[in-house]
């Protein structure tokens, strides 16, 4: 294993937006440099780069460059293409986490067997590449089933309930009309999720659960730490650290989590990635996700993740961030503003953490 990258190394981040950022502020605090590979000049992370290289993902010129000023090669951004991180390394560039964590999360199928083979439950599911695969998985599994694009679908993008076998046909177009996954419904009374790292020593640090709320297939709020029994606790950890050690995985990890009224969870998916619901722990915990996700790819020690405030962490989506003259004025709430020029609807434009003590 090589020695810990010391400050003055370059981070290279495939991705320039707020994820991208928010790690780049914080490898910056760590006294470390960032070059960020985006697509379009002047990328939120990339103005606050020391190295902005703009180029497609897959653009063997722009990755050599990246490769060439960096020391490690991270991602904030799971559609990168797994072919960007053989490139990188075949450059002899350090990545973490590897190709092999982000190829499984790109694909819904490969994903929810890869869990399924490590421990972890899912929903039960079946493979689908024709309306007639549909038919076939409502006949084994039971209505209503949610059908989803195997990859490229986020935010619930690319995704469809069906009901009645004769509705095959609309709910695979609607699908993407290409492969696709049928899933049971999860009956879910509760979203969680938990943030994880792992170390390049193999060392796991947990961030306590968040809770999770969706508003048009957009995470709208968490509240963190969130009241759960000490056997939900118990699921998480265990999912968490059976994944990353299944993907001998370094960085930051998010793992979404379905908890049932019968106290099991279920994973809905991961990120192998910084996660808009550790967003919370930038105002929440003594050591952020972002910081985290930089000791981890710079191999250092793991900072401490236990809580140090109660955060309710509300997205600023569209023109919500127009608020911004009010928000920076309330006392307890942390702004965070991403700095992005154009405020389309849908889009994450900024957060706030409204903080509280935190009680028990
Ligand atoms: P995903 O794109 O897989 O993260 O799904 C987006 C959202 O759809 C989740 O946060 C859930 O609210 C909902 N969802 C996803 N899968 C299921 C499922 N199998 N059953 C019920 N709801 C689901």
């Amino acid at each position: 294993m090589s020695a810990p990258l010391p400050p003055g190394s370059v981070i290279g981040i495939l991705g320039g937006g707020q994820l991208g950022r928010m790690m780049a502020m914080a490898a910056g605090r760590l006294g470390f440099d960032v070059a960020v590979l985006d697509p379009e000049p002047g990328a939120p992370a990339q103005r606050l780069a020391a190295h902005a290289i703009t180029g497609a993902y897959d653009d063997p010129n722009a990755l050599a460059q990246l490769a060439a000023v960096s020391d490690a090669v991270t991602f904030e951004f799971e559609n990168v293409p797994a072919a960007a991180i053989e490139i990188l390394q075949a450059q002899g560039a350090t990545t973490a986490p590897g190709g092999r964590a982000l190829a499984i999360a790109q694909d819904r199928l490969a994903e929810k067997t890869f869990l399924n083979e490590a421990g972890a439950p899912t929903v039960a599911f079946a493979e689908v590449d024709s309306p007639a695969d549909i038919v076939g998985a409502l006949e084994r599994l039971g209505r209503p089933l949610l059908v989803k694009a195997r990859r490229g679908g986020y935010d619930g993008k690319g995704q469809a309930w069906i009901e009645q076998a004769d509705e095959a046909e609309a709910v695979f177009a609607a699908a993407g009309g290409g492969p696709a996954i049928a899933e049971a419904p999860a009956d879910f009374i509760r979203e969680l999720s938990v943030i994880a790292a792992r170390g390049r020593d193999g060392e796991i640090a947990l961030y306590p659960l968040a809770e999770n709320h969706h508003q048009h297939g957009i995470l709208r709020r968490t509240v963190a730490p969130a009241k759960v029994s000490p056997r939900t606790l118990e699921q998480a950890e265990r999912i968490a650290a059976t994944l990353l050690a299944a993907l001998d995985y370094v960085g930051v990890i998010a793992v979404e989590l379905f908890e049932r009224d019968d106290g099991k969870l279920l994973v809905n998916e991961f990120a192998p990635r910084v996660h808009n619901s550790g967003h919370w722990t930038l105002d929440g915990c003594e050591c952020d996700q972002f910081e985290q996700h930089i000791r981890a790819v710079a191999g250092w020690p793991l900072g401490p993740t236990h809580a140090i405030a109660r955060v309710e962490m509300t997205n600023l989506i569209g023109d919500e961030v127009n608020e911004w003259p009010r928000l920076s004025g309330e006392p307890e709430t942390r702004l965070w503003l991403y700095g992005k020029a154009e405020a389309r609807p849908g889009r994450k434009m900024g957060h706030v953490n409204r903080l509280s003590p935190l009680r028990g």
